[in-house]
């Protein structure tokens, strides 16, 4: 196929009849984030590759690995985003958000660029529903977002999902605990991989999120974070795991579980399926309390999740969740004769601002054809306008399933007597 009409490696299109299961996913997303209080900010698609590599960390995969990095025609280097944190813990700050009363609740929608092999579940042009929460260390706020994402999968009928909660302590704790970490992978060093071996002394942390099967193995006999918490942060956890239980959420502890960016501390979870094979975890986040002062702002307790759409999405369909289509078609209004086609165009427009979906000829075509089209949109109900019907200000209205006809007056009644005889479907 030609390179102009193919889609580059590891992007989608959302077709028309897949867009609208996006919008109604989407429309979920913004309604639970604004009944907790949550509301949307819209940041820029490239940052500062500064931006990401301080905040990101420049030890992850993401920032080694995964970003679209170029040098813009001024020189200067920019990145476009690979996940949604940083870019609104900047907008936060450049806007003094802080300011206001806290906790800050903001919310986005947002396409994420990563160079990664593309598979399924895994792309590298994806989108994310993110929540950030700033300046609040309460156990109760860590409980809060947790809550968030659970009420969405649960309103979206998604089942099967386990929650899996860790902590991985404050850079006090965290100091204390890769000093054991070094420890124990010194040991194994030969195995690990090039790029481990690099990890090691730096950030051996790292080493756990490795995905070579390699390290993965070692890293399963690894130190624990939760042996290494301090008393602060061993409180904190607690203290999330009762409001999650006074919630009546059900969670699992997973130590290994440290998650991708540096920038995590405290509370980390993910919401895993089995329904997404080796891509398994739909929804991930946590605390990052040193990220606004590490971005020259206040030093801000915060934390947040992202939940991947395109994901969500597959185990929807994995799980057979019935999601919208293209909107139906209501009324079809076939014409023959320029007088017919220029009432249809009327009365079309006159069921439109009532909000019905009527359409009509815009192709210049022959009944026969018409009828085609109606019958390919799935029109409920049809009317075909002649030089007869425009006369007698009279059509008859056909109930496309049924095959019952109605009479219907083509004057001012129209719309009201469209929605009588479409029985309540509308209006
Ligand atoms: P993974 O371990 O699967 O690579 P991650 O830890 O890199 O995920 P995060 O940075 O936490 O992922 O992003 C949050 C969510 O965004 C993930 O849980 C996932 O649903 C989604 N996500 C991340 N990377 C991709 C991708 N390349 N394609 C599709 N969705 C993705
Ligand atoms: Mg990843």
């Amino acid at each position: 196929m030609s390179l102009l009409t193919q889609a580059p490696k590891g992007t989608q299109d959302i077709l028309p009849g897949q867009s609208e299961k996006w919008q109604m996913i989407e429309s979920v997303l913004r309604d639970e984030a604004s009944l907790r209080g949550f509301s949307e900010i819209r940041t820029p698609v490239f940052e500062h590759t500064e931006l990401f590599s301080r905040s990101v960390g420049e030890t992850t995969d993401v920032v080694q690995k995964e970003m679209y990095t170029f040098l813009d025609k001024g020189g200067r280097s920019v990145t476009l985003r690979p996940e949604g944190t940083a870019g609104a813990i900047r907008a936060v700050l450049e806007h003094s958000l802080d300011n206001a009363a806290l906790p800050v609740k903001i919310s986005y929608i947002t396409s994420c660029y990563r160079y990664e092999k593309p598979q399924a579940g895994r792309y590298r042009e994806f989108h994310q529903f993110g929540v950030e929460m700033i300046g609040t260390n309460e156990p109760a706020a860590d409980a809060e977002i947790i809550c968030l994402a659970d009420s969405i999968f649960r309103r979206l009928g998604v089942r099967n999902l386990s929650l899996e909660i860790n902590s991985i302590g404050c850079p006090t704790c965290r100091r204390e605990y890769s000093q054991a970490l070094r420890e124990y992978f010194r040991a194994h060093y030969d195995e690990l991989c090039e790029t481990c071996r690099g990890r090691l002394e730096k950030n051996p942390m790292r080493i756990l999120d490795c995905k070579s099967p390699v390290c993965s193995a070692i890293a399963k006999g690894a130190p624990k974070n939760l042996d290494y918490l301090c008393e602060d942060c061993r409180a904190h956890f607690e203290g999330v795991k009762k409001y999650l239980d006074a919630a009546g959420i059900e969670y699992k502890i997973n130590p290994s579980i440290v998650r991708g960016l540096d920038y995590y501390t405290n509370t980390v979870f993910e919401f895993v399926s089995n329904d997404l094979g080796a891509q398994s975890t739909v929804c991930g986040g946590g605390r990052y309390n040193g990220l606004c002062e590490e971005m020259g702002g206040k030093s801000l307790p915060a934390l947040g999740f992202g939940l991947g759409l395109e994901r969500l999405l597959l185990i929807l369909e994995a799980q057979g969740i019935e999601l919208p289509g293209k909107r139906e078609t209501e009324l079809y209004i076939a014409s023959i004769g320029e007088a017919a086609s220029l009432a249809a165009f009327r009365l079309k427009n006159a069921l439109q601002e009532c909000g019905v979906a009527a359409q009509c000829d815009l192709s210049g075509r022959g009944l026969k054809a018409q009828m085609k089209y109606a019958d390919k949109l799935g029109a409920a109900f049809t009317l075909v306008l002649g030089d007869d019907e425009i006369a007698a200000g009279k059509g008859e209205l056909k109930n496309m399933k049924t095959g019952e006809k109605t009479g219907i007056s083509l004057g001012e009644t129209f719309t009201s007597e469209f929605a009588a005889a479409s029985s309540g479907r509308i209006l």
